[in-house]
């Protein structure tokens, strides 16, 4: 794999101050495959001198010519589109057809909306006697996680690009190079020097040093509750803006009226999907009483045709994180029908694909983000009983609802604490917002709503 052994800033590749470096590690089979730089607060320093340097300029430069870069930049992903889902599959362990179709395709969807977006947003409006401006937040820190490699960078560089803001990244340590490969593409698509900068290194290095920085306006972060609740503390400090987008638990809500046998597949392909490592994941399914044993010999069935097709989690790290709280769920009481906490190969993170029966609201697994490939099944007696679990945890990021009837599933979904629902399955779309009630974050991403996020208004009385 190509690893550059500098930061990019100010349009450049440039050796990092920091002599330190991150071994880049295929979760598959556990070898290095690369080498990044671990940059320091100089390095930070440095990076978002070169962003507000830049601000000026890219601020007023005309949306037209904003949206030309970003369609240019789409483009560019979309001719390397081959090596960028092979470096997702090296560096996060994802099989390649889900390299392809989610890790590569989606950002280039979401980069594609955003030159759509720049050039048709109106960045100026008329309210009665006033002119409001919208106008960009200025530099903007952008702290990303390994999920989704490329997906969290351009969900937020690519709506900043659009606003008229200049960046300075700092992707998650396990994942550099795809950052490194999305460096280079906003290189090609001839963004002007200083608008976008990487900076790779350590969270509690690179990354507090960028959150903490007073040249920094806007910190959108996107991993775990602990850290988002810490950055969301220095921003307040300081008053700076933030955006957070943290975990889920979301639900599952299979009410008596589905199709069963569909909503469990699917919920069970949708924990599956990426080895458990989706925010969004539908980590608990809520089914009713008498159709409970019907639907755990499904999920058991379901969850068996994953067991090789399913790629590792990340690191060491997460897979002893995630077999721990299996181990805590057998601890607990809930019954497993599917997985458990033993190495499924001797080489690699694996994880095998866990289902648990018998789960009930106060267990930890059905109220902690395990980021796993691990599925919790509860019984309800009621829609009012579902509606409690459903609601029942610190969360709030995204869930879905099955019903026979379109509408049915709508009036539940609209009493539900969650930033997003999927209705009898539904269908990614980037336009649409994406973000957290309660303790899921602060903010929405993608779409006009994820760009109004990296824009201040300004009005204008006459
Ligand atoms: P994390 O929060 O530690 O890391 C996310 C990003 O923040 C990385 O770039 C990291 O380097 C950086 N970071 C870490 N400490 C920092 C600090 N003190 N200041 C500034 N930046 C810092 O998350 P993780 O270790 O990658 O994953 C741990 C858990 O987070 C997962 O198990 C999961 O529950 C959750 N997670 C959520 C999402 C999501 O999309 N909501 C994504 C990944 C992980």
């Amino acid at each position: 794999m190509k690893a550059h052994d500098g930061m990019y800033i100010d349009g450049a590749w440039r050796p990092a101050d920091g002599r330190d470096t991150i071994e880049v590690v295929n979760p598959a089979d556990e070898q290095v495959i690369g080498k990044v730089p671990a940059g320091n607060a100089l390095d930070v320093d440095t990076a978002v001198r070169a962003a507000r340097a830049a601000l000026r300029g890219w601020a007023a430069t005309p949306p037209a010519e904003r949206a030309a870069r970003l369609a240019a930049l789409r483009d560019v992903l979309v001719a390397r589109k081959d090596e960028i889902a092979d470096t997702v599959t090296a560096e996060l362990g994802s099989p390649p057809k889900l390299s392809q179709a989610v890790h590569a395709a989606a950002p280039i969807a979401v980069a594609g909306s955003y030159a759509e977006l720049a050039a048709t947003y109106v960045f100026e409006e008329k309210v009665g006697n006033s002119v409001v401006h919208h106008e960009p937040v200025g530099v903007v820190a952008a702290i990303t996680p390994w999920n989704y490699p490329l997906h969290q960078i351009v969900a937020k560089v690519a709506p900043a690009l659009a606003a008229g803001c200049t960046i300075v990244l700092k992707p998650a340590e396990d994942t550099p190079l795809t950052a490194q490969l999305f460096a280079e593409a906003v290189h090609e698509a001839g963004v002007p020097a200083g608008v976008f900068n990487l900076v790779t290194g350590l969270g509690p290095v690179a990354g507090q040093a960028l959150a903490e920085h007073p040249g920094v306006d806007l910190v959108s972060f996107t991993g775990s509750t602990a850290v988002g609740r810490r950055i969301g503390a220095t921003a307040g400090a300081a008053v700076k803006k933030v955006a957070l987008e943290l975990g889920g638990k979301s639900a599952n809500v299979i009410l008596p009226s589905a199709d069963l046998a569909r909503a469990v597949n699917v919920g069970v392909a949708n924990v599956m999907s990426n080895s458990g490592q989706t925010c969004s994941a539908w980590t608990r399914m809520l089914v009713p009483a008498d159709r409970y044993d019907e639907a755990v010999e499904l999920a058991t069935e379901a969850a068996a045709k994953y067991g090789d097709r399913i790629g590792p989690v990340v690191n060491a790290k997460q897979r002893e994180r995630v077999r721990g709280y299996i181990e805590q769920g057998v601890a607990e009481g809930a019954r497993l029908v599917a997985g458990g906490p033993e190495a499924p190969r001797e080489q690699g993170y694996f994880v095998a694909p866990t289902v648990f029966a018998d789960v009930t609201q106060d267990m930890t697994i059905a109220q902690e983000e395990i980021f796993g490939p691990v599925l919790s099944i509860l019984r309800y007696t009621d829609e009012e009983d579902a509606l409690r679990i459903a609601n029942g945890t610190v969360y709030g990021l995204a869930g879905a609802v099955w019903a026979g009837d379109e509408t049915e599933a709508v009036a539940f979904a609209r009493r539900m604490d969650t930033g997003q629902v999927d209705i009898n399955g539904g269908r990614f779309n980037p336009l649409a917002p994406f973000g957290g009630y309660k303790q899921s974050g602060v903010g929405r991403e993608l779409g006009a709503h994820g760009l109004s996020e990296y824009l201040q208004t300004k009005s204008l009385q006459f």
